[in-house]
């Protein structure tokens, strides 16, 4: 099954996640954001503007903000999805049951739209593993109702296989996967890897940070449809199934970077937009590396191996 939507693409848009919930085509990001007035004002620009979706993490120290800016906007909670993230430290069974619970206090809300496990790491530099268990926890979450749907964040193929396929650990597949996804680093085999699996994948730094909205060759298809050079990468994105994440704090751009349903990128240029990829990484990949982690850990038993021997011989 393809996320792409059959209708022509519009504001209201949302795609049907694995679990029969909706998830808008467009939010506001909010890594960044200042917890306080520039977090509230940032959401209440977006909603105003019609995002329908907030995604945020306990790592950002924002959830309260977004909370209280979700409570002053005049739309109903059921009508917003929010997201928020289980940070690393917090993974393991309990620990996991617990941070909702603490999430959703800052919130003041009593359930999340999407529940995500921020990274597949605890500790990359140990090794740590406990994907199975907080697994586990995220799926009595969402039994509880306390997340309307669950999913991951900086997984690789690798780590979907060993939930998700047969054998896997997942009882309940996770419905999204949010990875850092534009032009300059266009993951295509991940992006078909989520969508032949049902796991819609949301691209985070869609814009790569403001990096790389001069590029000229962007430039050139912007002029052609009128638009700036951010809804052209914007668009690129949902076209290709995907949810897209922007953040700003800034009313001007939060008002740009939705206004992008009125254009349509021609097949040659979506082509000439997948032709930009450069593996360009905000986002460090070491961080969720597993050879590199592997690699880490061997060298690690080597180094302990020889100062036992250097201790022994003396
Ligand atoms: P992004 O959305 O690609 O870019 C945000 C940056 O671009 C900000 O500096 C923003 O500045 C600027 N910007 C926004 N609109 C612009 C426009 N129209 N023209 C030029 N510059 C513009 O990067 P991101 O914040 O890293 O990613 C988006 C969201 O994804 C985050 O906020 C977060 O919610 C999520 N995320 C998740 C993870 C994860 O590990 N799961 C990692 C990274 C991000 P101003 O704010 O000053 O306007």
């Amino acid at each position: 099954m393809s996320f792409m939507l059959m209708e022509k693409l519009n504001i209201h848009s949302t795609y049907r996640l694995n679990n029969g919930s909706q998830m808008p085509v467009i939010g506001l990001g909010v890594w960044k954001a200042q917890e306080g007035k520039e977090v509230e004002q940032a959401v209440l620009w977006a909603i105003e503007a019609g995002y329908r979706l907030i995604d945020t993490a306990k790592a950002y120290g924002n959830e309260a903000g977004v909370g209280r800016a979700v409570s002053a906007s005049k739309i109903p909670r059921s009508e917003i999805f929010i997201t928020t993230k289980l940070f690393n430290g917090d993974q393991g069974y309990k620990s996991t049951l617990k941070a909702i619970d603490e999430s959703l206090n800052r919130l003041k809300m009593d359930y999340i739209d999407l529940y995500l496990i921020h990274w597949p790491f605890v500790n990359w530099l140990q090794g740590e593993n406990r994907r199975e268990e907080t697994w586990k926890a995220m799926e009595e979450i969402y039994k509880s109702g306390k997340a309307k749907a669950i999913g991951v964040s900086n997984y690789t193929i690798e780590h979907l296989e060993e939930m998700s396929a047969k054998g896997g650990y997942a009882q309940i597949p996770p419905a999204v996967n949010q990875v850092e996804f534009h032009p300059f680093l266009y993951q295509k085999e991940l992006m078909d890897y989520c969508q032949k699996n049902q796991i819609l994948l949301e691209a985070y730094a869609p814009l790569a940070r403001g990096q790389k909205v001069t590029d000229s060759k962007v430039s050139a298809i912007a002029q052609k449809y009128n638009k700036t050079n951010a809804q052209v990468i914007l668009r690129w994105n949902i076209q290709h199934g995907n949810t897209v994440i922007p953040k700003s704090v800034h009313k001007e751009r939060i008002l740009e970077n939705i206004n992008i349903f009125d254009f349509e990128l021609s097949e040659a240029d979506m082509k000439t937009l997948d032709n930009l990829d450069e593996n360009f990484r905000i986002v460090n990949p070491n961080k969720y590396n597993p050879h590199l982690t592997k690699l880490y850990l061997k060298l690690k038993t080597f180094l302990s191996a020889i100062f036992v021997l250097i201790i022994l011989s003396k």
